[in-house]
């Protein structure tokens, strides 16, 4: 089939490793049960893209190709909230979107374009150009149900989420506090509420929305979301999408870290990483060393440098500029020298987590973190949440799926040394940690089941391809 005749899809992963890994292993998952398609990823970035985005990209196979939209000046987003700047780069590079989208047009037979919640200002251009528009949502089915259930409960809701006197009962999910909702739902008369509202107004738009979860993960949530009467697009639950990795561990091992664990026992180190970009004021990182410190357990800890206003300071650049080593307590890197790793801002996170020596993982609770944890080794979790939606996967992991433990913060939201301690003991070496466990390998087994060849979420995939294999060029 020539390229002009074979059907093409476009993937627009929003700012952030967090969205781009999962929509590109999407793609991948596609293009493994239907081999006639063309993809291209486009990456809208923001000043130059990191290194940890060039190395996944440089690894796409043939079959994907990339093109970087002209960068978005970061001068140009300074003046926006944090939590806007994602969606707004989207929308400063529409106009660039269009005109490689055009091209496209020109060269193959493009149907379809797939992109993330943050960038559903890439509707109007789909429009224009008569592209089908597919959401893909990073996350699990509980955040689409509430993004699907948002504009209803503005309407009926009057007072801020966080002040209900009861738990929100969103259809076929575990009761959730307006507190542990997704970040941007926090504040209502801000911006950033206006702006998620917004984009979750427009998902029905869609003609399919893609969801990174599984039926015995989520069953009850997608059962409620299919038969809601609101009468939604069809939902694909195509997870678990996790990445498939990149470089040779040697690549990937600057720091060391895959030696060190190495030459440590089978399940006895802790994992300790907060996702691409998570941080902790320096109290925390404190409390967190003398917590790990004492736990006596082995641990492997992904250190970025503090920040003592916003937990996801380094999302968008992954990188802290200064020395995170030099934050750690005094002394504390010396007298751990035998029981734990401390490496810098970036660790080759799949390798460790199949790692035979890695026993468990401290996570910020990202989607993908979350997902890969399940996948690779069944790894039991300490879920310590930090923004986005992390609350409410914590919820969902340590609450309702009871595959993490969850450490308590005091009046104050720090951590203490001594929880964390006996946190980290009761996972590593405790009896509910056994638990855990156990729980965590029937979910990988669950899992493994859905992206079998008969599996719900081949089927899911599979019943999305034929879809797009046919999709007439309308909207
Ligand atoms: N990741 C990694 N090394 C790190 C930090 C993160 O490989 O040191 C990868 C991780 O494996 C996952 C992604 O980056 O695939 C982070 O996504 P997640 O949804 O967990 O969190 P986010 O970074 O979006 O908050």
């Amino acid at each position: 089939m020539s390229m002009a005749e074979k059907p093409h899809i476009a993937i627009l992963p929003s700012p952030g490793m967090g969205h781009l890994i999962p929509l590109i292993e999407f793609a991948k998952a596609l293009l493994a049960l239907h081999h006639g398609f063309g993809v291209t990823c486009i990456v809208p970035t923001i000043g130059y893209p990191s290194e940890a985005m060039k190395a996944v990209l440089e690894g796409l196979p043939t079959n994907i190709d990339h093109v970087f939209l002209p960068p978005v000046s970061p001068k140009d987003l300074e003046k926006a909230h944090p939590g806007i700047q994602i969606s707004l780069t989207i929308t400063l590079s529409l106009p660039s979107l269009r005109d490689v989208l055009k091209s496209l047009l020109e060269t193959t037979r493009l149907t379809a374009l797939v992109f993330d919640p943050f960038g559903s200002d890439v509707l109007e251009v789909a429009k224009e150009l008569q592209l089908s528009p597919y959401f893909f949502i990073p996350t699990n089915a509980m955040v689409l149900s509430l993004l699907l259930h948002l504009p209803t409960l503005d309407e009926t809701i009057p007072c801020e989420y966080r002040d209900l006197p009861e738990p929100l009962k969103l259809p076929g999910c575990i009761p959730i506090h307006g507190r542990d909702l997704i970040n941007p739902v926090q504040d209502r008369k801000s911006e950033w509420y206006k702006l998620f509202l917004r984009n979750a107004k427009r998902l029905p738009l869609a003609e399919g929305i893609m969801v990174n979860t599984f039926i015995d993960l989520e069953g009850r949530v997608i059962k409620a979301l299919e038969e809601d009467e609101a009468g939604y697009p069809p939902i694909y639950p195509v997870g678990p999408i996790i990445q498939s990795g990149s470089g040779t561990d040697d690549e990937d091992d600057r720091s060391g870290c895959l030696r060190w664990l190495d030459n440590q026992p089978g399940g006895s180190v802790l994992f300790v990483s907060f996702g691409s970009g998570g941080t902790l004021s320096s109290d925390q990182i404190n409390e967190l060393a003398l917590g790990l410190e004492s736990s006596g357990q082995k641990f492997l800890w992904v250190v970025r440098s503090p920040n003592n206003e916003s937990a996801n300071a380094a999302y968008l650049k992954n990188q802290s500029h200064d020395d995170p080593l030099a934050f750690l307590p005094q002394g504390f890197l010396a007298r751990t020298k035998g029981q734990g790793l401390v490496v810098p801002s970036w660790a080759p996170q799949a390798q460790i987590l199949s790692h035979a020596s890695t026993g468990g993982f401290l996570t910020h609770c990202g989607w993908n973190s979350t997902l890969e944890s399940i996948m690779i080794n069944g790894t039991p979790l300490i879920a310590w949440p930090l923004y986005a939606e992390q609350r409410m996967n914590a919820i969902l992991l340590a609450e309702d799926l009871k595959v993490a433990l969850r450490p308590k913060a005091d009046e104050k939201g720090l951590v203490g040394r001594e929880e964390i301690a006996k946190v980290v003991q009761g996972l590593m070496v405790g009896e509910e940690g056994k638990s855990v466990l156990k729980r965590m390998k029937e979910l990988r087994i669950a899992g493994e089941k859905a992206k079998s060849a008969d599996g719900s979420s081949t089927r899911a995939l599979s019943k999305l391809a034929s879809k797009l294999a046919f999709q007439p060029r309308s909207f």
